[in-house]
């Protein structure tokens, strides 16, 4: 996959990419991440990439110009036929769809993901109109700019990416996903997530400061092991996230031990 970045602070990514699943990722060839200075994309001695609002009010606002040149730099396919070109421009805004595992799913298929990242009050809105064919926000709360939303989405994305995660029945079982080939568990898997948060995990040492780890993992018996995950993530997803048990995929034992749970809350 191909990643372009369009910023006013381009040195704001030296350091999110270089770690990890996203640096490994990206020597394998798995990602190639472009960053862009819209800077770069002006023509005047200051290089004036804002502009203050019509009709008056807060803050400055980042111009078009810029931006749609940059874009057009990059051979990106136009708005029509982008889906088909599997190619998307991703408008960074407050006021996008939510990001979500399903949608880093969604967007991990594509062949190449243009992330423009705001600044200031925002971006003319002719850019997200007219150039980009989604906004995105990474959740409900407003920041300084885009580039922190950027980085969060080019890292959920290239974790999905086949090859990116060393053991890819991982990223199956991890929080939100409901990935349709985790749910027959295979010999590796003790516990698919089906929409649920994630079951919790423990390491050496078993004793940690009188913290003991839980009995049942050192039974050896993986049908107790695969019962108490997926009670124990129904238990965390209905104290966190009771909103996500509506989507999940529940079987009749789910259905059962989240009656018990419920049972003991009351
Ligand atoms: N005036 C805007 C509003 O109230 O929705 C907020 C602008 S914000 C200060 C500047 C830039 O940060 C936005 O253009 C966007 O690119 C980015 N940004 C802020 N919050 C975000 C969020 N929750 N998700 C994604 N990007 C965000």
């Amino acid at each position: 996959m191909r990643v372009d970045i369009l910023t006013i602070f381009p040195e704001f990514f030296q350091g999110p990419f270089e770690h990890g699943i996203i640096s490994k990722a990206r020597q394998a060839g798995l990602v190639q991440i472009e960053i862009h200075d819209l800077r770069a994309f002006t023509h005047d001695r200051h290089r004036t990439v804002d502009d203050r609002p019509f009709g008056g009010g807060e803050g400055m606002v980042l111009k078009p110009e810029p931006i749609f040149e940059c874009i057009e730099s990059l051979d990106v396919a136009p708005l029509a036929g982008r889906g088909s070109a599997q190619e998307s421009v991703v408008l960074l805004s407050a006021q996008g769809e939510r990001f979500s595992q399903p949608v880093a799913t969604e967007l991990a298929k594509l062949q190449r993901m243009i992330l423009i990242c705001g600044r200031y009050e925002g971006v003319d809105e002719r850019v997200g109109e007219h150039l980009a064919d989604r906004e995105i926000s990474i959740g409900d709360y407003v920041l300084s700019g885009g580039e922190l939303g950027g980085a969060i989405i080019v890292d959920a994305v290239t974790r999905l990416l086949p090859g990116a995660v060393g053991n890819e029945n991982s990223t199956r079982q991890e929080s939100f996903t409901s990935d349709i080939a985790a749910v027959q568990d295979g010999p590796t898997s003790t516990c698919s997530s089906r929409g649920l948060l994630d079951y919790p995990h423990y390491t050496r040492p078993a004793d940690f400061r009188g913290m003991v780890v839980p009995e049942v993992l050192f039974s050896g018996n993986h049908e107790e092991i695969r019962r108490w995950r997926r009670r124990t993530a129904l238990e965390k997803t209905w104290r966190n996230r009771p909103d996500l048990l509506n989507a999940a995929v529940l079987s009749d034992e789910d259905k059962k031990l989240l009656a018990q749970i419920k049972g003991k809350d009351i």
